[in-house]
């Protein structure tokens, strides 16, 4: 693949076709690699933020989607899937050339994620128990009691730039699979593969209104889906800062919010863990698209036994890391998303110098042919880091490492639970009952045993404390886009059989 040369032209996607912003206006996506504007895309606003709100109250309020049988979603969803692969070289370039993700990820991981979760989630549709009957008791009286789950309405789905069809899909899958109509906001950086997603969805059968996208700032645009009264839920992904907003904001119209935010997720390396798939596997986890993971292994735990071994191993392996355009398939780290992250993860790593953390390796802005102009930085590792550090207390989203000293296994949990967040956490150990034992003991919605950032469409991730709430993939997931309906049919037919009545008649 070579990088792009024409600058492309995307409009918003609303009630089933694309249509320019009501203002005329449209914003530059930029490529992270090199700074060039790879895209004009229409800059959405408030007004059609309410077109597509309407769009999709309409198509839900309809029943051409709600009330279509769980059949006729699935196949829509594995049609979606199959659309997927066919269109898989052009999804994985727009994602590349916006969002600075490689190649190499994108196409041997991103593809098959989101054609792996719309099949399963397609399976679970099938199988979901959307009337649960409840036995025949006889308090207070006979009656048929029955549990409904519907889908919620319209869903309002706000996005990041990291993993831009990835989060989309965590929301969309299920949403559309239990019937709820979606309006996506995606980040301004990165709208491009979710702007073609909505059309490759109404082209594999996906009813026009049902899935709509507009791109635009998140303090008009989002503000408007986040407060609109005809919005039924919103689904967040983003930063803590900016979730706390947005709950705010829901609380205005009572909406459900489902939250995925920020982490600073810890490792801990045991004295018996195999180094051999440690070290390997705690970069991986830190330095997977340039560190701008939520759940990256930001802080590593290491005992003291092994601890400059580690720190050894660690800097050697990550010197071996190949830099470079993400349109190269032998690249396996890029560069980060923007000029203006590139400045935050350089803030951070002098305020580790600063704070007296010790330099293994990285820390600089990488130049060179090819790379001036793009937003690189080297993978840095920082030894010596004390847990009151900034560069151990607050999310970077970059590939930067802080590598912590511990004494005993104890004072590992301990710093490892010390923090505001609770997304991910893991264990190197060979010891399968130990491994287990610290599993139970780190507060965070997912835990990895020697192995990370392993996602699988059936399992539920999210946070615990201040890395959000609710569970996306998995079957719990589809329960976060239905509510619920208890419906009583009464079995009494005389007005005899019927005391309470009593309460305040006869
Ligand atoms: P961000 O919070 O700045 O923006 C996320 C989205 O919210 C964007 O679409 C943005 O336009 C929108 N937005 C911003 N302000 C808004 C407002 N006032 N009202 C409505 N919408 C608004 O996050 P980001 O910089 O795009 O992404 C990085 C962050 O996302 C990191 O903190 C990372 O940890 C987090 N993240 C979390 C997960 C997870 O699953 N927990 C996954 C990926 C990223």
């Amino acid at each position: 693949m070579t990088t792009a040369v024409q600058v492309l032209e995307f409009p918003l996607f609303i009630d089933g076709t694309w249509r320019p912003s009501s203002s005329g206006e449209t914003f530059n996506v930029i490529n992270p690699a090199d700074g060039e504007v790879v895209a004009k895309v229409a800059k959405g606003t408030r007004e059609d933020m309410e077109a597509a709100v309407q769009a999709a109250r309409k198509s839900f309020d309809s029943g051409i989607w709600s009330r279509k049988t769980p059949q006729e979603r699935a196949k829509i969803l594995i049609a979606f899937s199959h659309k997927i692969i066919e269109h898989a070289q052009e999804l994985v370039f727009l994602e590349a050339i916006s969002s600075g993700g490689t190649v190499r990820r994108i196409a041997n991981s991103d593809i098959l994620q989101l054609v792996d979760l719309l099949q399963q989630t397609a399976k679970f549709a099938l199988e979901y128990q959307y009337v649960q009957s409840l036995p025949v008791v006889a308090f207070p009286q006979p009656s048929n009691n029955q549990i409904w789950r519907e889908p919620i309405g319209v869903v309002g789905a706000i996005t990041p730039w990291n993993f831009p069809m990835i989060l989309a899909m965590w929301k969309l899958a299920p949403a559309l699979a239990m019937g709820n109509s979606i309006v996506v906001k995606p980040a301004s950086n990165t709208p491009l593969s979710t702007l073609k997603l909505a059309e490759l969805a109404v082209q594999s059968g996906v009813p026009a209104g049902v899935f709509n996208v507009v791109a635009g700032p998140g303090n008009s645009v989002g503000e408007t889906l986040i407060t609109h009264p005809l919005v039924d839920k919103i689904a967040f992904t983003g930063s803590t800062e900016v979730g706390r907003r947005i709950m705010q904001l829901a609380s205005g119209t009572v909406k459900r919010v489902t939250l995925e935010l920020g982490g600073k997720s810890p490792s801990i390396v045991l004295p018996d863990a195999d180094l051999e798939l440690a070290i390997p596997g705690i970069l991986f986890g830190v330095f997977l698209h340039s560190g701008q993971v939520c759940e990256s292994g930001t802080r590593v735990l290491v005992h003291e036994s092994i601890y400059e071994e580690v720190l050894e191993r660690l800097a050697a392996a990550a010197s071996a890391i190949k830099i470079g355009n993400p349109l190269d398939e032998t690249v396996g780290m890029g560069p980060l998303v923007s000029e203006q992250q590139l400045e935050t993860v350089l803030g951070y790593i002098e305020a580790g110098i600063q704070e007296g953390a010790r330099l293994v390796c990285g820390g600089k802005r990488i130049s060179g042919p090819g790379l001036n102009k793009g937003f690189y930085v080297e993978p840095t590792i920082f030894a010596d880091v004390q847990n009151d550090m900034k560069i151990a207390r607050e999310e970077i989203f970059g590939p930067v490492l802080s590598v912590i000293k511990y004494s005993n296994p104890e004072e590992a949990i301990t710093l490892a639970n010390d923090t505001i967040y609770g997304l991910a956490a893991g264990v190197w150990t060979r010891d399968v009952n130990k491994a287990y034992q610290v599993a139970r003991e780190l507060r965070a919605g997912t835990v990895w045993i020697n192995d990370w950032h392993m996602f699988r469409s059936d399992a539920p991730f999210g946070g615990y404390k201040q890395s959000g709430f609710g569970r996306e993939l998995g079957r719990h997931a589809l329960d976060e886009y239905t509510q619920i309906k208890h419906v009583h049919y009464s079995l009494t037919t005389e007005l005899s059989q019927r005391p309470w009545l009593g309460a305040i008649l006869f």
